[in-house]
């Protein structure tokens, strides 16, 4: 990295992308700050959150949505009430906390970002969790799965209309290519939609035959076709496609992103020694101790003593030798997919799955139980 030219006035540790590792470590800092006693320490420092999108939908329930089995204002995040959860507990300690909602351009260099508006916000600790682009398919017109806040806008738009017997396709026969043919022919079924999921490799390639035969019967009862190529030109394309290979960031153990001191990077975006990454919500969620382990630990951010010493982040922060990404990424999760109907949900670990109604019931637990961590309700009284 060139030499550093341009300082922030203040020690600034900017958080890039409000994905599941930033969004599940900010909760973290707050749940500590909030338990501890403030004693005339104060931090001084500021903490800046980029991010393009607000509400952000949380993608393990947007099946569940279509479903009808959850709300949009369940499933999603609202950046205003939470940065402003975030504010408050921050303050007291002398830490100021700015959402920005802008865009991030793929620069950055001595110490600063430009943003798609033209600012220039300078750093002293870089934090990077954007996800992972989607892989484009060539010579096709559609639209990509994520973000999930366009297609719904696409789907309700259909669904206001009034639009009968649409061809839709959606380009990756993988688990959120399933997921999201279910649960859009479950969200316009009163004006059939022909639906047909197109995968060249077949339904679930990675997963046991029985759970590809047992997929392919749904679909097929559910009125979706299957294809191995993509139609003409469908009313809707959705890509599903999985994601490019290209990693944004290359990351060492600790999360640092190489060649790139005081920078870090967490999620799906992130490579690891070159290897093939397994993707979900789960590992970022995972890395979230982790990558806090390293804001923390940053010698340019003078954090208050006793959010360091104090007992709440001491039960989250991981041992400073584990190694994050290898450890955690990979681990084979639990996978859970929405079927919808009496068939409830899939879940699948390696050769290992179950299905039913209990099995979704146990999915909404788990993804209700993360996305209220981000409500403003959830704030304890101070
Ligand atoms: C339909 C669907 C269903 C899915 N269901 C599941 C599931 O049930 N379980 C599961 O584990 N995984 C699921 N996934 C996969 C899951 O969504 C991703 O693996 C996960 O979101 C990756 O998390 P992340 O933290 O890396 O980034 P993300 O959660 O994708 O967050 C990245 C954030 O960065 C922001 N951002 C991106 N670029 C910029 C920029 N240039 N400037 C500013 N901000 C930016 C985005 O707006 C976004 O808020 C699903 C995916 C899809 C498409």
């Amino acid at each position: 990295m060139k030499k550093r030219e341009h300082s922030p006035d203040q020690p600034r540790l900017l958080l890039v992308g409000a994905g599941h590792a930033h969004l599940q470590a900010l909760v973290y800092l707050c749940q500590a700050f909030e338990q501890t006693p403030v004693q005339g320490e104060r931090g001084n420092f500021e903490v800046v959150l980029l991010e393009q999108a607000n509400p952000i939908w949380y993608s393990g329930m947007f099946s569940a949505v279509l479903h009808g089995c959850e709300i949009p204002e369940q499933s999603t995040i609202d950046l205003v009430g939470f940065a402003r959860r975030v504010s408050q507990a921050f303050a007291p300690w002398g830490i100021k906390f700015t959402w920005i909602q802008d865009r991030y351009r793929n620069t950055y260099e001595n110490r600063k970002i430009e943003t798609e508006k033209g600012k220039i916000i300078d750093f002293s600790v870089l934090s990077f969790n954007l996800g992972a682009p989607l892989a484009p398919v060539d010579r096709l017109e559609g639209i990509q799965a994520k973000p999930l806040a366009k297609l719904y806008a696409v789907l309700l738009s259909i669904k206001t209309e009034g639009l009968q017997n649409v061809p839709i396709e959606i380009l990756g026969a993988g688990a959120s290519g399933i997921e999201l043919a279910l649960g859009i022919r479950e969200f316009l079924k009163e004006l059939s939609p022909q639906i047909v999921v197109v995968g060249s490799r077949g339904i679930l390639p990675t997963r046991p035959r029985a759970v590809q035969d047992f997929i392919v019967h749904l679909l097929q009862v559910r009125g979706i076709k299957l294809a191995a190529n993509s139609e003409d030109s469908p009313y809707l394309r959705v890509f599903s496609t999985g994601f490019v290979k290209e990693p944004f960031f290359e990351v060492d153990h600790d999360l640092g992103v190489l060649g790139r001191p005081s920078t870090y990077a967490v999620g799906d975006g992130i490579q690891f020694e070159g290897r093939e990454m397994v993707w979900g919500g789960v590992f970022p969620i995972r890395q979230a101790p982790y990558i806090l382990r390293q804001w923390i630990g940053a010698q340019d951010l003078p954090w208050p003593r006793s959010i360091l010493n104090g007992r709440p982040l001491g039960k989250i922060l991981p041992p400073v030798n584990r190694k994050a990404v290898s450890t955690i990424k990979n681990k084979k999760p639990l996978q859970i997919l929405t079927l919808g109907g009496k068939e409830g949900a899939l879940g699948l670990r390696g050769r290992f799955w179950i299905r039913g109604s209990w099995v979704l019931r146990l999915k909404q637990n788990i993804d209700t139980r993360f996305v209220e961590q981000f409500s403003i309700k959830k704030s304890p009284k101070r």
